[in-house]
């Protein structure tokens, strides 16, 4: 049996649910996911904690609290194309993989992008297609997506993703440098319009890649 098992309901009870989200598939999703193991051993005691972790590489897993948000920004339903930008330990590409058809997940660093195919096959997510590439502009080849979420902070919302969303599609990403960034939805409309409206502060490593920062603008910052 999963030992961490009263960890992960408490976990969802406290930092998720009662701080108002409130769509049950996602808290049944954060129940489900063991996210102990998208962490090194060294970790799992802090696995169920209330903060990010790190994931090796430099590179950090969100927040739950975060992963929960910016999951039900989404709103899926389940017959959702979904990709996912800077796929890090794997653990928001499982969560979205319970809740969607299909996920594409898109890593960088081909020693995380390695990891996570790992523990996503060993977890039986073979809804996900985990791709080491520069994800920066997106992955037009199955494109449009119903659902695009990118967990590194952005100079500003790609093009590129915005031109692959579905009609009523939604993009949930964090826009800003190492100062200070802000959670934004977008929502492509008829007419090729697009509303967006920003959720909350939030702080997320940076985006690289055709797209991202480059070393010195981040710093600067
Ligand atoms: N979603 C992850 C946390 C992401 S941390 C999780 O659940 O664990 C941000 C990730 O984005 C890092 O792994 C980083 O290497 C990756 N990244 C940064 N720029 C990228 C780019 N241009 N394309 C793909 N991945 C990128």
């Amino acid at each position: 049996m999963d030992t961490f098992f009263e960890q992960r309901q408490k976990m969802v009870s406290e930092q998720i649910e009662a701080r108002g989200i409130r769509d049950p598939r996602v808290l049944a999703a954060m129940r489900h996911i063991p996210r102990h193991l998208f962490v090194s051993a060294e970790y799992w005691d802090k696995a169920y904690d209330d903060g990010p972790l790190p994931t090796g590489l430099g590179q950090t897993i969100s927040q739950p609290l975060i992963v929960a948000l910016m999951t039900s920004l989404l709103q899926l339903r389940g017959s959702e194309k979904v990709l996912e930008i800077g796929t890090g330990s794997g653990y928001q590409a499982a969560i979205l993989g319970m809740l969607a058809s299909q996920v594409w997940s898109i890593e960088v660093f081909p020693e995380l992008a390695e990891r996570a195919r790992k523990i996503l096959a060993e977890l039986g997510a073979d809804n996900v297609t985990v791709v080491t590439a520069d994800g920066s502009g997106g992955l037009p080849e199955y494109s449009p997506y119903q659902g695009i979420l990118m967990t590194a902070a952005a100079p500003q919302a790609p093009l590129p993703l915005l031109e692959q969303l579905d009609l009523h599609g939604r993009l949930v990403l964090p826009v800003g440098d190492s100062r200070g960034q802000e959670l934004q939805l977008w929502e492509r409309g008829e007419q090729g319009g697009f509303d967006m409206q920003t959720v909350t502060p939030v702080a997320f490593v940076p985006l690289r890649g055709v797209y991202g920062w480059k070393e010195d603008e981040w710093k600067s910052g």
